[in-house]
């Protein structure tokens, strides 16, 4: 029985590594994604959750029966929902009312308490982040078993995960061979957390931003003023801060990648190579070619395949939902399909 996980918390991470195809010969450089839509919870977020539990557990900041309480898009609170189940807590999630109804549902489905709020910035007291500090503070108070909030922007248990996991994965598996890595930020634990171990093991390597619009990085990385102009419709990433997992990181190069051009990847290669995608993969894949422009052919670039197209089927995959914002419409959404015979 040397195969068997003892629980399902041991099967995330570890997760392949996949030659992008189109994106590779378009390029003349190797692109790989790394498959983090294959984790236990669907979702590149699992392995932050499950660093930020053990970190807590190991300071004794959480108790059995305790509630954990995050502010979330969605998939840190479904991987904390799914390390909840399995150490005996309870989850409570904050969430901005804008986000996928499918992440909502899966949430629901996983046991968390979802408390929904409208979507403010930072700044305004009612952002879904301080929401949950406080409701956290509020439950501690009254619950004898005691709530602890993950705090996964600037809780650095989130960016150690891909200091200790993602990052050494991509080195082991590329063989050392790794030229650059690129992805978006949300928290900025996953860019942030592989770039510390990909530059402690090869100084050279190239590390890039893929920054959606409406995000505030892009400006403050090239420009030093944290600017946000336009708007994605993508969910868990963009930022407007240097959050505790960004603190002391600093990107080689930043892409700011428009919807459009995300989401023609996104669409081509749940067409081309059977990969089902959400939006942030296609943001992260147009930042990969992008870098494999800059740095030129022969290059080895790696990125981060975060979560999958069902989570975003009502918008992403909705025509009425893309052409109402004049995104484009993948042509076989579309088009009536041909009688069958
Ligand atoms: N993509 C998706 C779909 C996400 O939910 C997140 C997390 N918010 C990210 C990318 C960004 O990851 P990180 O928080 O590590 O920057």
């Amino acid at each position: 029985m040397s195969h068997v996980h003892p629980d399902i918390l041991s099967a995330i991470g570890n997760t392949p590594l996949i030659r992008l195809r189109r994106a590779s010969e378009e390029t003349g450089c190797e692109i790989l994604g790394k498959a983090e839509f294959l984790n236990p919870g669907l979702s590149v977020k699992d392995r932050a959750a499950l660093s930020i539990v053990r970190e807590a557990e190991a300071r004794g900041l959480i108790r059995p029966g305790g509630t954990i309480v995050e502010g979330t898009a969605g998939n840190t609170g479904i991987g904390l929902a799914l390390v909840a189940s399995v150490r005996g807590y309870r989850t409570v999630i904050v969430i901005p009312e804008t986000q996928s109804e499918e992440k909502k549902q899966t949430l629901r489905l996983a046991g968390a308490r979802l408390v929904e709020v409208p979507a403010v910035p930072f700044a305004n007291p009612n952002n879904y982040v301080h929401v949950a500090r406080r409701l956290a503070e509020a439950l501690a108070a009254r619950d004898e078993a005691g709530a602890f909030f993950a705090d996964q922007f600037d809780n650095v248990a989130n960016r150690k995960a891909h200091l200790d996991g993602t990052g050494p994965e991509i080195w082991e598996q590329t063989g050392g061979g790794v030229d650059g890595f690129v992805c978006a930020a949300g928290t900025g634990g996953t860019l942030a957390g592989v770039a510390q171990a990909l530059r402690a093991r090869k100084p050279g390597v190239t590390i890039a931003l893929s920054d959606p619009e409406g995000s505030a990085l892009y400006a403050g990385f090239t420009t030093g003023a944290f600017k946000a102009e336009g708007s994605s419709i993508t969910e868990g990433i963009g930022q407007g801060r240097i959050t505790g997992n960004l603190d002391g990181f600093r990107p080689d190069l930043s892409f700011r990648i428009p919807d459009t051009e995300a989401l023609e990847i996104v669409f081509g290669l749940m067409r081309e190579e059977g990969l089902s995608l959400g939006g942030s993969s296609g943001i992260n894949v147009a930042g990969a070619i992008r870098l494999a422009r800059e740095l030129g052919p022969g290059h080895t670039i790696v990125t981060i395949l975060c979560d999958g197209a069902a989570r975003y089927a009502s918008k992403l995959f909705n025509p009425a939902f893309l052409t109402e914002r004049g995104l484009p419409v993948p042509g076989w959404l579309n088009a009536p399909a041909p009688p069958l015979p």
